[in-house]
């Protein structure tokens, strides 16, 4: 994974190959600064075995971000 970039205080990991994201969520999360709420997204292809109860396998984009105060219902 080389493509990791912040932007606007966002992380932007990029794609994980194959369906292994969590790995690599696990990665970039120990690189995020410590005693903040981070929340992680993980965009899947459409024709992702993700949502039919299949394992995933697409190379899904993971973004990360700071927990901001209009994430307060
Ligand atoms: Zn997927």
């Amino acid at each position: 994974m080389s493509n990791t970039e912040v932007k606007d205080g966002v992380l932007i990991v990029g794609d994980a190959p194959g369906g292994n994201y969590r790995a690599e969520v696990i990665r970039q999360g120990l690189k995020l600064p410590p005693g903040r709420l981070y929340h992680t997204n993980i965009y899947h292809d459409d024709w992702c075995g993700i949502w039919s109860g299949r394992k995933c396998n697409c190379d899904p984009d993971i973004v990360m971000r700071p927990h901001a105060a209009e994430d307060e219902g």
